[in-house]
């Protein structure tokens, strides 16, 4: 990473609060800069990355990501927090939704990357390489994109080792989600999330999910920004107590998409958030005279993950997820 410091910032690496922007070192990113915010304490400790924008719309997050920055003290922080509110640069402006406009692929889906890959590739490639490596834990925040509602959820990857294991599961459960979906070790074996690839090389990386629609929700960006503050306590980085949570934290970790038996308007009968029984209707597909074209029922007892809420979707699309629930063992 090559870094500017803005006017009034401290100089990069030295204890304070750090403004600025940077630019990736591979040189398939060399058209796109990037703010950074990084705040440094007196005393070492760990160091905690954090990005939003991902999904350029998700922008409860996204604010998250801004308010972060004023809320760590470098004169009581120990170690450092690293953030990047917007990852998916060439997005930016763009609303484009799911993916990078350079190459049309989702970053989401794209960890752990690659160096000499596509532009997203080399950026996820990047991420990892260049400013997340030797993290203690990287939280990359989501949450709805513009035609989404989810439910709030963490995510962390399993990798059947008991010690990693335990410690991912315990900061995912810093957030006060509604479900915590535990991924299992089989996801490690292709392209994902950036929890996949962190484990991949035992690192801990969380995603957080929270928000709907592009829209800005004060509750959606508290669950972020709590989270992140809990997590940080639990690293032992800021010294008051991690806060209790209200929500459920049902753990899950199968994951099934109910997609769209024609193209039509979906009308849905369930939230993200609340949990589903086994043949449950889950909503009816209509067509525009108002005719009746299929009625969806739920698959699996499960909670509902997330949920499309634009009503027009095609034939094949998912209209929502169920996640259900981890078993013992
Ligand atoms: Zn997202």
């Amino acid at each position: 990473m090559k870094v500017t410091a803005s006017d009034k910032s401290c100089a990069y690496g030295d204890p304070g609060v750090f403004r600025g922007t940077f630019r990736f070192e591979n040189p398939i990113l060399a058209d796109y800069v990037w703010p950074i915010c990084e705040i440094r304490g007196k005393v070492p400790g760990p160091r905690l990355c954090i990005s939003a924008g991902v999904h350029v719309n998700e922008v409860s997050s996204i604010e998250a990501a801004v308010r972060l920055q004023n809320l760590f003290d470098p004169e009581t922080l120990k170690g450092t927090v690293s953030i990047v509110p917007l990852i998916n640069q060439p997005a930016a402006y763009k609303y484009c939704e799911y993916v990078c406009p350079v190459d049309g692929k989702n970053i989401n889906h794209t960890f752990p990357g690659k160096r000499d890959g596509t532009f997203s590739e080399a950026l996820c490639d990047a991420v990892l390489r260049e400013w997340t490596a030797g993290a203690d834990c990287y939280i990359d925040m989501h949450g709805g994109d513009l035609k989404e509602k989810v439910s709030k959820f963490s995510i962390f990857q399993k990798t059947g080792e008991a010690e990693f294991d335990d410690l991912a599961r315990r900061i995912a459960m810093c957030f006060d989600s509604e479900i915590v979906l535990a991924l299992t070790p089989e996801y490690m074996s292709k392209p994902g999330r950036p929890p996949t690839a962190c484990a991949l090389r035992k690192q801990v990386g969380i995603m957080t999910e929270a928000g709907s629609n592009g829209l800005l929700s004060e509750d959606d960006i508290a669950f972020h920004v709590e989270g992140v503050l809990n997590v940080s306590r639990l690293l032992g980085m800021t010294d008051s107590a991690v806060t209790l949570p209200t929500n459920a934290r049902k753990v899950c970790d199968t994951y099934i998409w109910v997609d769209c038996p024609a193209d039509g308007e979906f009308h849905a009968k369930v939230e993200p958030g609340i949990k589903v029984e086994r043949g449950q209707r889950l909503g009816l597909l209509r067509n525009l005279f108002g005719d009746t074209l299929a009625e969806l029922t739920a698959p699996v007892t499960g909670f509902v993950l997330w949920r499309i809420t634009h009503p027009s979707i095609r034939k094949g699309e998912p209209v929502l997820t169920i996640v259900e629930e981890e078993r013992p063992g």
